[in-house]
Order: structure tokens, then C-alpha cells, then sequence
């Protein structure tokens, strides 16, 4: 259902990665590990052209764009189709939580202010923050503020939700609450691509493991084949690494 394609990305001259492809199917949660400067983040960003990709196509659904010519109605279009998760939850400070969700919904899918509250507050009151509608992101614990961020990627009702380090942010006290979210996010086969260092969720929640090193898939399983036989040498050193 969701498909990129010779995906490549190059900052000045140094490639990020050359014709990447992956294929994600509804209501699969595919978790990407490795190590940092691999092409990760740049990654996401292509997916949801908050970076331009040179080359490759993206196919969400019926949406089809070609990264190398993609116009401003084919960004918009993909955006409709995806939510994007940020590492530092990117809330606007002048914005309530309720603002905060609302606002894309307004910008991006053309709501009216009224339509766009009231599906910010359902949003609120579903991940367990109704109360906290009218408190600033200054208000709000680190854990809170990323669950809003998190809401603000569920409002837009996207098939796709990608996930960039949503925990490593956070004190270690609040890194509990926004894995559960997205562990119910998962339950309700909501299709999500996460790239976590949190193994233990990979092993938890992931229906497909991907190891990424030096912009390469270089490992893809089960969280069974990629934690407990890991088979290409970097993936084995990172494992002992990170675990
Ligand atoms: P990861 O998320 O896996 O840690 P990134 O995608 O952030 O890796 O970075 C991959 C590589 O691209 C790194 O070498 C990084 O320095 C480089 N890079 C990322 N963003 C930019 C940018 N905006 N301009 C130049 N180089 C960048
Ligand atoms: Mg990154």
C-alpha cells in the first residue's frame, strides 16, 4: 500500500543513500535501527518531502510522486497521506495542545477553525489529555508534549504515520507514556514507520525489523530473525552496542 522506489539523496556531494526500496503494507509497523549518520532521519524527511529527494517515486495509496519533479499540489498530496513525528516534537509555542492539533488540520486539510477544534479535542480526550486542551507546550511535561505531537499526526487521519526518534528526547520518566501511545497506535493497525533506538519496543511491536547502516538496508526480519540471529556483522556489533 505504501511503496518507495530508487529512492536516492545526496547533500552536496555526499550520498546519503542511492536507490533505496521498501514496500509497506496497511497496518504492518516496520521499525528501521542503526547506527547515527546513517541516512535514517533523511530518510523520513524524503518520505514526507520535508527534504527533496533526487531521485525516486513514492506511492501512497493512489497518491504517485515522482521526487524529481515533484510540484507543490503532488507535496501536499503525499502530506495528506502521511503524519510525521519529530525526535524534539516541533510544537509551536504560541499554540495550545488543542492549536497544535488543529492547525494541520486547518493548513493542510483545508478545515474550517470550528470542524478542526472540535476533532483536536476528540484527539486530546482519546490520548488522555482532554484536560490539558488550553495548556501551552511550555505547561506540559516532555512526555505530554510528544503525546500532542503524536495526536497532531493521528488528526490528520493519515495512512501512514513515520516516527523519528519520537523518545530520545525525553527523560527517561516520560519515555514510557509515548511508547504506550504507540503501542496503541499499533493495536488499532494503524500502518507506522518508526525509527527508534527502544529494541525493546522493536521486539514488542515491530511486524518487520530493518537495520540501516551507511544509507543501506543492509538486515530486514522478524524482530526474532534480527535480535535473536542477527546475520551481517554490523548489525551483530550494534546489537551488542545498543544492548
Ligand atoms: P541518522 O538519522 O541515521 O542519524 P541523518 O539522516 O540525520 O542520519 O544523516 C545522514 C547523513 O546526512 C549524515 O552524514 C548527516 O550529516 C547528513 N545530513 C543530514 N541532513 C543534512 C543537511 N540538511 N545538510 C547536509 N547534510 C545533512
Ligand atoms: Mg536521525
Amino acid at each position: 500500500m505504501m511503496t518507495f522506489s530508487q529512492l536516492t539523496k545526496r547533500f552536496g556531494d555526499s550520498t546519503v543513500f542511492a536507490d533505496l526500496d521498501l514496500t509497506i503494507n496497511k497496518g504492518e509497523i516496520v521499525v528501521i535501527i542503526g547506527p547515527s549518520g546513517t541516512g535514517k532521519s533523511t530518510l523520513l524527511r524524503c518520505i514526507n518531502f520535508l527534504e527533496q529527494a533526487e531521485q525516486g517515486q513514492i506511492t501512497i495509496d493512489d497518491v504517485n510522486v515522482d521526487s524529481a519533479k515533484a510540484n507543490k499540489a503532488d507535496i501536499l498530496a503525499l502530506r495528506r497521506k502521511t503524519g510525521f513525528v519529530f525526535q524534539n516534537y516541533a510544537l509551536f509555542a504560541h499554540m495550545t495542545a488543542k492549536q497544535n492539533i488543529a492547525e494541520g488540520l486547518i493548513t493542510v486539510k483545508g478545515w474550517t477553525k470550528e470542524d478542526a477544534y472540535r476533532k483536536a479535542q476528540q484527539i486530546l480526550d482519546d490520548i488522555g489529555l482532554g484536560d490539558k486542551a488550553e495548556s501551552y507546550p511550555a505547561a506540559l511535561s516532555g512526555g505530554q508534549q510528544q503525546r500532542v505531537g503524536i495526536g497532531r499526526a493521528m488528526a490528520q487521519d493519515a495512512e501512514l504515520l513515520l516516527f523519528d526518534e519520537p523518545t530520545s528526547a525525553l527523560d527517561p520518566e516520560w519515555v514510557g507514556e509515548v511508547l504506550g501511545l504507540m503501542k496503541t497506535l499499533a493495536q488499532r493497525h494503524q500502518t507506522m514507520l518508526v525509527v527508534t533506538h527502544e529494541m525493546q519496543f522493536a521486539r514488542e511491536v515491530a511486524d518487520r525489523v530493518i537495520f540501516m547502516a551507511d544509507g543501506r538496508f543492509v538486515e530486514q526480519g522478524t524482530p526474532d530473525q534480527i535480535f535473536n540471529h542477527p546475520q551481517d556483522q554490523r548489525l551483530q556489533k550494534f546489537l551488542r552496542q545498543v544492548g
